[in-house]
């Protein structure tokens, strides 16, 4: 049942929605941890990518400025005179110097090939290891830790006449300055490892720590760091490592941005999907619950006041609509309530005089009866018959006759209360019902009536007419049944209406029946 509004169902279409959408952002934030993982991990793939190209350019342009100092002709003479006929090596010295001091090289040696320094005499490290790897005939790059830390060494031989006189070896420092760069173009911190000991790294902090390392992890002062491997050629990588990584720290940083990310989205979906369903309920159901609400009215019976929309959407023109329907309904109601009421009235009117008919008499007396015995009051009955009416209709004509009839009930209607009722019960009898405290309000009244009808001569054509009235008075006595109280007391003021008559007419009678229970008093007025 409560499934058959359009508005229930959006209620349960936008909970659908909003349920929908919380398990998918919940879903995704429960995996948001994986999704970080394996983004990081691919993040630090290629950084290590990048970062191995960026250390092979470097090995490179080292191993060109150990071609160009190879192939200089005068250095290459003047090393063929210092090994071949002897002599002092400083001028060799201050030829490099002079020559190539621009290159931006840390250390450089030249060697003849009994392993003797030409150049570079406080370099014997760097010597040692090029002599060694001149018999490993490895690469003419390597890595190697020298005295000063971590180097990049490039050699190349120095040929002359086909000849080889030496080497010549170049290197760059990767110092703590040359970490700390890339850490600025790559991010992350950087491990050099001899060993299994971390000799040098951009976090300040650690000094020498020992290098143990499980599933790429790496636990520096109870923060794990995620870690990658750097490649360095040459056949020291077993003892010399570096490394680079990110913290668990960041990487949970990420996560946990990530997953705010997750919520806010979520809350704006939600808050969404509630304004959107509200603006719907707004502008669809809104306008629709009135309409129902019309109809629901109309089909009570009621014609409710509908106002008129702005005209936005079908609903409001509908509603529009509707409301000119109303309105043509509420208008034709008026005309129908008009012609009932005009019904009505002639159903309990007497057509010729005006005066209430039989019919309205049923109707009132119960009311009147009521009335008379909450207020403890009494309802008083006065007929009155016109004197000898027939000889008006046979002197006068039928015509007149009705004049007569007409200008006696106006005469009636005019001098009566308002809460009196004036009746024509046939002919030329008419009843007037009054309710009130004794029966000397009645028989004046009454009176009255006589006095006025005797003066007030009727005028037909260019003749007068004189009528006189008779009348009868009684009341309600409230034993019965309103039905039968009405008969008594209609019975008893016809009886006192004929006494009146056989009195003489033009006067009036009270009624004094033996089941009367209260004492009337005798009329004031005249009644002979
Ligand atoms: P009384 O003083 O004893 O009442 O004499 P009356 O002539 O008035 O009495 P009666 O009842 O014999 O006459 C009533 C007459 O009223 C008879 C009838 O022709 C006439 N009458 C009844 N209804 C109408 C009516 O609607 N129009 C006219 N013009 N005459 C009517
Ligand atoms: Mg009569
Ligand atoms: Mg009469």
């Amino acid at each position: 049942m409560f499934l058959h509004t359009y508005r229930a169902r959006l209620v349960i279409y936008s909970s659908i929605l909003i349920v929908f959408l919380t398990g998918t952002l919940f879903y995704s934030y429960q995996y948001s941890y994986d999704v970080i993982m394996g983004e990081t991990n691919k993040h630090l793939v290629r950084l290590q990518q990048l970062l191995n190209a960026h250390m092979k350019t470097e090995r490179d342009e080292l191993l060109r400025y150990a071609t160009i100092v190879s192939h200089d002709l005068r250095l290459k003479e003047y090393m063929f005179i210092i090994t071949d006929i002897g002599g002092d090596s400083k001028p060799l010295q201050q030829l490099f110097d002079r020559q190539f001091g621009w290159l931006p090289i840390d250390r450089k040696i030249i060697i003849d090939n009994e392993g003797h320094l030409l150049i570079g005499e406080n370099h014997t490290d760097m010597a040692v290891t090029v002599r060694e790897k001149a018999l490993e005939k490895s690469s003419s790059v390597f890595y190697f830790q020298g005295k000063s830390g971590l180097e990049v060494v490039a050699v190349k031989p120095i040929k002359y006449r086909d000849k080889v006189l030496g080497k010549v070896a170049v290197s760059h420092y990767l110092s703590q300055e040359w970490l700390n760069s890339n850490k600025k173009i790559l991010g992350g911190e950087f491990f050099l490892v001899e060993n299994n000991n971390i000799v040098n790294s951009t976090l300040s902090s650690i000094g020498s720590t020992r290098f143990n390392i499980s599933n790429n992890l790496l636990n520096i002062n109870n923060t794990p760091y995620r870690l990658y491997q750097i490649t360095l050629p040459g056949k020291n990588n077993k003892t010399l490592q570096l490394w680079f990584g990110l913290s668990e720290e960041s990487i949970r940083a990420r996560l946990t941005q990530h997953q705010d990310f997750i919520l806010i989205l979520a809350g704006a979906g939600i808050i969404g999907i509630l304004i959107v369903g509200l603006v719907i309920i707004r502008n669809f159901t809104q306008p629709l619950f009135h309409l129902m609400h019309a109809t629901s009215e109309v089909s009570k019976g009621k014609i409710p006041l509908l106002g008129k929309l702005k005209v936005r959407n079908e609903f409001d023109e509908l509603s529009n609509h509707f409301a000119d329907m109303l309105q043509a309904l509420r208008e034709k109601q008026i005309e129908i309530d008009k012609t009932h009421a005009e019904l009505e009235h002639s159903a309990i009117t007497d057509t010729l005089t005006g005066c209430y008919n039989r019919r309205h008499l049923l109707e009132i007396f119960p009311k009147l009866l009521a009335q008379a015995k909450r207020e403890k009051f009494y309802v008083y009955a006065l007929m009155f018959d016109l004197d000898y009416f027939k000889k008006i209709n046979d002197a006068f004509g039928h015509i007149a006759g009705d004049q007569c009839l007409v200008h006696f009930a106006h005469l009636l209607i005019e001098n009566i209360r308002t809460s009196d009722y004036a009746f024509r019960l046939g002919g030329e009898e008419f009843l007037i019902l009054m309710v009130s405290e004794d029966i000397v309000t009645a028989s004046k009244l009454a009176d009255k009536l006589r006095q006025i009808t005797e003066k007030n001569p009727i005028r037909s054509g260019d003749q007068l007419i004189n009528i006189t009235v008779s009348g009868g008075i009684s009341y309600a006595n409230p034993k019965n049944s309103a039905e039968k109280t009405l008969n008594q007391m209609l019975s008893r003021a016809d009886i006192a209406l004929y006494q009146a008559k056989r009195d003489g007419r033009n006067q009036i009678c009270i009624s004094s029946h033996p089941d009367d229970t209260i004492e009337l008093t005798t009329p004031q007025a005249n009644t002979s």
